[in-house]
Order: structure tokens, then C-alpha cells, then sequence
């Protein structure tokens, strides 16, 4: 376990072979600029970019071209495909089955219900899906967070500073991931849905208005990976990514209020360790343990309950009961890391 590498990067970045005004110039130089070791990219319907070279290593960002299936009934974001189709109204039910087929790994994009704000709503297939060929749900998306904040008369302030329409990861989500949890193993991480807007105005050469920028969005949302260290070969890197990601070896982190590298969850018995994303067994105490880089507000939940809590950069606790167990983090009164669950199971598979 002392082998584990830590790397942070945000997933869910749209670019201009969508919708979004960004070029994958700029993604690779903004996310170096901003210290991030990967991002995973998410145009909707196509992997023209792979196709194009950009997938690898730039220096010192992997840079993933990963696709956001954007059906009518529900989107996913999927990394691994190689080819990947329209499904423009197809139920994620009928398509999550053929990606997995195709070696895609899908994680089930923005589920939140839309109760926050009024500007508009998206469908939400989470609560429908039949099928268990996904890895995991992104817990957190930024921009629809931040855009669900904003009614028609928050807009500007929004855009004057978006930190302040963000509320975290929705509670309802949460406890929904909780639930799946409870039946089957089920990554969470931390997505951006970024889509740059550039308004130009008039008069001047270069757009001065920039909705969510890229310099600013790199910073907010990460998913930090705990991974063996990455050789700098691209497939392999990515490979390590890519298990990390879907074993739930990771957490969200909403780095813009404070860095969260360094922070851990681990399950300890009679010198066995689980960390995030492991499924143990039950029978005997665990002693949970909780570590942050910053004093914050520590909540260990299981089962969605909150069973311990505390001020400060440690949190450990004993318990003998099975469930779900996570961390929930909060910084100066604002939602700053969320953990991935260990699972403790009367029938799991010590790590
Ligand atoms: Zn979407
Ligand atoms: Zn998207």
C-alpha cells in the first residue's frame, strides 16, 4: 500500500471538436500551466480526437480522449472505446451493454435532479438504469452545479465569480451512490462538464467575456487517483488511470478552496489494510482512519449515516458492523473532499 502514487486530474472536459470554444492546444497548455497530471477529455458522440493523435503523454500531462454518449434519455462519460456511435435517443439501458461489449468504461454523467435552479434540466436516466455495465457515477459536476445555482438573475454574478453559485456535490446523489453501493461496487468521481464560453465584444479584437474558463474551471473539481507509479509509457499510464478510476481508488477534491493532495482512507484489522475502492470482509473490527492536509470538518459516514465526526486533519473510529463506509470533508463551511468507499461485506474479498 506505501507503493501508491497519488496523481490529480479532471475528467469531463468538452473542447472545439464539440461545443465548447477551447482547442486541445489549450487544454494541454492550461492543465500544465495549473499542475494537473491528466485530463480526460469528453466530446459529445465522437472520438475524432483520438483519431487525431491527441490521446498520450504531453510532456508531463496524459492527456485521455475519453467520449460523452449524449443520448436523449441520459448521458455517460466513457473512456477506452475505440468507436463509438451516435446512440442519439437510446436508452442508457440499451447502450451501456454495447459499450462495455466494445471494452468502454462508463460513468454515469451529471445524474442530479434538477431542483436546485430554474435555467434548464437535463434528463437524468440514473434513477432508471436496469443495466449494472457501468464502473461508476460522477458524484459532482461542476458546471451543472454551478449552472443550477444560477437563476436568470444570478447569471452575471455567476460568471463574475463562479466559486460562489457552487454547492458541492448533490445530497440527493450522494445517497443514491450510497444505495448502489450498498448492492455493488461503484466508483465516484469528480467531473467538470467544462464547456468555455467566449462572448466577443464589440469593438475589441479579442473576446473579453469567457464563461467558466479553462484557466479557472482546471482548478476547481479534480478527482485525485491513487495509482502505482506511472512509468511515462501512454498506454500503460493510461491503463493505471483507468483502473484507478473505475476501482474507485480515488476521491473528489474541490482543490480551488484548498489542495487536497495528501489525503487518505484506509481500513485497518490485524495488519490487512484496505484503502478506497476495496472490498474486505466483515467479522472483526476495522479501525477507519481519515487523513486530511488541512483542518477541516471530517464526517465518516456509513450507509449514508454519519457515524463519526471531528475538527481537524485526522479522523479514526472502530467498527465491526458490514455497509458502505466513505468521508466526507468540509473546509471553512464549504464541501471539499468526498472519499470512494470501503467496502465492508459479509461476503467480500479481503484486499
Ligand atoms: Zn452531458
Ligand atoms: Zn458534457
Amino acid at each position: 500500500m506505501n507503493t501508491l502514487h497519488e496523481y490529480k486530474g479532471v475528467l469531463h472536459v468538452h473542447t472545439r471538436y464539440s461545443d465548447s470554444a477551447v482547442t486541445m492546444p489549450e487544454v494541454v497548455r492550461i492543465a500544465r500551466a495549473v499542475g494537473l497530471d491528466y485530463v480526460v477529455t469528453a466530446d459529445h458522440h465522437t472520438l475524432r480526437p483520438k483519431y487525431e493523435g491527441w490521446e498520450g503523454r504531453h510532456e508531463g500531462l496524459l492527456l485521455v480522449v475519453g467520449v460523452e454518449v449524449s443520448s436523449t434519455k441520459g448521458h455517460a462519460l466513457v473512456i477506452g472505446l475505440d468507436r463509438t456511435d451516435r446512440w442519439a435517443s437510446a436508452h442508457p439501458n440499451e447502450y451501456l451493454p454495447e459499450v462495455a461489449r466494445r471494452g468502454g468504461r462508463a460513468f454515469v454523467a451529471h445524474p442530479e435532479r434538477h431542483d436546485r435552479g430554474k435555467i434548464y434540466r437535463k434528463p437524468q436516466a440514473w434513477p432508471d438504469l436496469e443495466t449494472d455495465d457501468y464502473a461508476g457515477v460522477e458524484i459532482w459536476s461542476y458546471m451543472h452545479d454551478w449552472v443550477e445555482g444560477a437563476y436568470p438573475w444570478h447569471v452575471l454574478d455567476g460568471m463574475l465569480d463562479p466559486d460562489s453559485r457552487v454547492a458541492g456535490p448533490h445530497p440527493l446523489v450522494l445517497r443514491r451512490w450510497d444505495e448502489v453501493a450498498l448492492r455493488r461496487h461503484c466508483s465516484g468521481i469528480a467531473a467538470l462538464d467544462a464547456h468555455e464560453r467566449r462572448y466577443p465584444i464589440p469593438h475589441f479584437r479579442w473576446p473579453l467575456l469567457k464563461v467558466l474558463p479553462t484557466e479557472f474551471i482546471f482548478r476547481t473539481a479534480r478527482t485525485h487517483v491513487l495509482s502505482s507509479e506511472w512509468s511515462g509509457s501512454s498506454a500503460d499510464d493510461i491503463a493505471l488511470l483507468t483502473d484507478a478510476l473505475t476501482a474507485g481508488r480515488c476521491f473528489a477534491a474541490y482543490d480551488l478552496i484548498g489542495d487536497a493532495t495528501g489525503t487518505r482512507f484506509r481500513a485497518e484489522r490485524d495488519g490487512e489494510t484496505a484503502v478506497m475502492g476495496d472490498e474486505v470482509h466483515a467479522g472483526g473490527e476495522w479501525t477507519f482512519v481519515a487523513t486530511v492536509p488541512l483542518e477541516a470538518e471530517l464526517r465518516l459516514l456509513r450507509n449514508s449515516e454519519p457515524v463519526a465526526q471531528c475538527v481537524g486533519r485526522e479522523l479514526a473510529h472502530r467498527d465491526a458492523r458490514p455497509g458502505v463506509y466513505r468521508v466526507e470533508a468540509r473546509l471553512r463551511n464549504r464541501p471539499w473532499v468526498f472519499t470512494n468507499h470501503i467496502y465492508v461485506r459479509e461476503d467480500g474479498s479481503t484486499p
